[in-house]
């Protein structure tokens, strides 16, 4: 379970300013960010996984405040913890394709890479369709390629929550599929915790809860509405497609 209270980040530079009073995210849940370009839905996930530190309040995972642990602490705990697909893939190319999806278990030392995990990275390969370009380096490969890889290097490590930027954005519609398959799959059979942003109407309905940014930044001087824990889409049939646009912004209201 993911709980945020009080949050308030800004950067450095810059007039960009989340603040988000409330905001719960159940364990084994799947949940997706829409909103705008720009309105923060990376941000947030950089504050979730403890990349970046906010100004104020509190980021806290299972009970663990991670906005209160020391920078190493953090980068351990995340790298045990938490898979990310980064909107960037942040692929290492001087590694080929099966390092850079081991990398989690080379630069970790709490991870231990044995035939196990060899052989689990090779059938992530193949569920996406890059298991014969293994012995590859990632300038050689698609940007659809690229993000497969991130994918894979992502739930190697069996997270306990994966955090997705826009994980199918740069791929056609089978292999959209195949990645969302794979987090889902993964998801479900974990009781992983899935948040991804996504631009993609198409895949919103797969998702339990949706919870749009639009809401963050139409209160930006007055109220800021509770998103509380987002919006609840898994019973309504067809409610993906409504959700990003309705601009409904009283049921993220408390
Ligand atoms: P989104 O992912 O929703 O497109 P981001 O979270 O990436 O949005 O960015 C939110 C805002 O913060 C944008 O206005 C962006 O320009 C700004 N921003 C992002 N990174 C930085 C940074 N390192 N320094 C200053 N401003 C930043
Ligand atoms: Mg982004």
């Amino acid at each position: 379970m993911i709980r945020i209270s009080d949050l308030e980040f800004t950067y450095r530079e810059g007039t960009f300013r989340l603040r988000i009073p409330h905001l719960e995210i159940p364990e084994g849940s799947t949940s997706a960010f829409v909103g705008p370009s720009g309105s923060g839905k990376t941000t947030l996930l950089n504050l979730i996984a403890g990349i970046v530190l906010p100004k104020k309040g509190i980021v806290e995972m299972d009970g663990v405040e991670v906005s209160a642990m020391g920078d190493a602490q953090r980068r351990d705990y995340r790298i045990t913890h938490i898979g990310l697909v980064f909107q960037e893939f942040e692929l290492l190319e001087y590694l080929t394709v099966l390092d850079n999806i081991l990398l989690p278990y080379r630069i970790n030392t709490s991870l231990v890479l044995d035939r196990e995990v060899q052989a689990r990275a090779t059938a992530l390969a193949e569920q996406v369709g890059i298991a014969d370009k293994l012995t590859r380096y990632p300038k050689k490969l698609s940007q659809g390629e690229r993000q497969r890889v991130a994918v894979c290097r992502a739930v190697l490590p069996q997270p306990i929550m994966l955090l997705a930027d826009e994980p199918t954005g740069n791929l056609d519609p089978v292999n959209k599929w195949r990645v969302l398959d794979i987090l889902f799959d993964y998801a479900e059979r974990s009781g992983t915790t899935l948040v991804a942003v996504t631009h993609d109407h198409e895949v919103l309905e797969r998702f339990q809860r949706v919870l749009d940014f639009k809401d963050f930044q139409e209160y930006e001087d007055g109220e800021v509405p509770d998103p509380g824990a987002g919006r609840d889409i898994g019973d309504e049939a067809g409610a993906g497609g409504e959700v990003a646009g309705s601009g409904e912004s009283g049921s993220m209201a408390p």
